[in-house]
């Protein structure tokens, strides 16, 4: 028997931040219907992340597109959320002895997007974060455009905007058969049946999974693995900046009531609920107690999410040359909550205005028709 309320305009693959901030959007004009296979939305990699908003990342498109939505997170619309969803945060760049060179590239290649980003000498980095190891300290860098997100309020806004706008989100619907006829995509769950014109995958590491469904599963999208491990804070902590090194083999932040460490691992991985190894846990717990001054007694957690790339670590998006109404949304890898009121916007614009594709996230970068 089927609980799905009936056809669509458009139907969303995946209930994470990235399927549901499209969904946000394009609810402003069409009525779309979220398939998603757990029993709540953001049970894989948007519940698990940093909850970073960092301006300047990765590569100049995705800092663009975090730059794109930075509006929306800065001043979202009064009903969207009760409470502001980003907080300033500040981070320094730890360069340890040898690293001093690699900052100095990374001042340069940054400087553009993040003007705020400069040197600082080892006692103010000292002053910021009072548990680093003063002889790992060779030359360090501030930058404050560096924000958390609140990643749970944001979640409840998207999902608050579709419901108003009368979409509907159905959880325990795992999608196990897609086909395209007579102009519709026909979309075949675990909770029923749903058909629509156009059909977006925001499949998350199941991106791929959901297009071989389709019979387009040769878009290169790999899932890496990441750990978190949750340690307990120093009095004075919770104003802390993030802490990352040079080296990109840890970074550490206040989270909660402790210290959220990721030693900014990438494990190659089949799409699964992952958890952390043993052996990762360990070494990022040594990398921090050798770059600090804190004993490590105990851990509060530990976790690990799947982070999604294409080989250029940009996103992937739009409609599939070889499949008329099917839309990608994936490859958000490290910075799908920041992106996503950016890259939601773009696709309800792909698809709702028929807006040009931006080339450099477009799925054509992979596939030809
Ligand atoms: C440790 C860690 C730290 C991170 N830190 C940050 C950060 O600081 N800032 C930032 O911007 N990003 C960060 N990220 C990245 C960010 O979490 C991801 O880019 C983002 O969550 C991807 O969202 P998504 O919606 O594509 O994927 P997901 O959240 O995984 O959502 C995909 C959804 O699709 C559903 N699904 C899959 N297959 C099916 C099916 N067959 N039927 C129905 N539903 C299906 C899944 O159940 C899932 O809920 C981090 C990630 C990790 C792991």
């Amino acid at each position: 028997m089927s609980n799905l309320p009936g056809n669509a305009d458009i139907i969303v693959l995946g209930a994470g931040v990235a399927g549901l901030s499209a969904a946000c959007f394009l609810s402003e004009a069409a009525r779309v219907l979220v398939l998603e296979r757990e029993s709540q939305p953001a049970y894989h990699s948007s519940g698990r992340s940093a909850a970073l908003y960092i301006r300047g990342y990765e590569n100049p498109v995705v800092s663009a597109l975090t730059g794109a939505g930075a509006e929306f997170l800065f001043t979202p619309p009064v009903d969207f959320a009760e409470a502001p969803l980003v907080h300033p945060r500040g981070s320094v760049t730890l360069a340890e002895p040898g690293s001093e060179p690699a900052l100095a590239r990374h001042l340069e290649r940054w400087h553009a997007v993040c003007p705020g980003l400069t040197t600082i000498m080892p006692a103010e980095a000292l002053d910021r974060v009072p548990i680093l190891r003063r002889e790992c300290i060779a030359a360090a860098a501030y930058d404050p455009d560096w924000y958390s997100v609140d990643v749970h309020a944001l979640i409840m806004g998207y999902r608050k905007a579709v419901l108003r706008g009368g979409g509907a989100i159905v959880t325990h619907a795992a999608v196990r058969g897609i086909r395209h006829s007579d102009g519709l995509w026909h979309i075949d769950s675990s909770a029923g049946t749903a058909r629509a014109p156009v059909v977006v995958n925001a499949a998350g590491a199941w991106a791929g999974a959901i297009g071989d469904l389709a019979g387009l599963g040769d878009v290169p999208l790999a899932p890496l693995r990441r750990t978190a491990v949750l340690v307990p804070a120093p009095v004075g902590y919770a104003d802390w900046p993030v802490v990352h090194t040079m080296a990109e083999d840890l970074y550490f932040k206040p989270e909660g009531n402790g210290l959220m460490l990721c030693p900014e691992d990438e494990v190659p991985s089949e799409p699964c609920d992952a958890q952390p190894e043993e052996i990762d846990v360990a070494r990022t717990v040594e990398r921090f107690v050798e770059l600090t001054t804190l004993a490590v007694p105990r851990l509060l957690g530990r976790w690990a999410g799947l982070r999604t790339f294409a080989p250029d670590r940009r996103p992937v998006t739009g409609f599939d040359p070889r499949a008329e109404g099917f839309f990608w949304l994936a490859g958000q890898g490290g910075f799908g909550v920041q992106t996503s009121p950016g890259l939601g916007r773009y696709v309800a614009g792909r698809i709702l205005d028929a807006a040009p594709a931006d080339p450099a996230i477009d799925v054509a970068r992979f596939v030809h028709a």
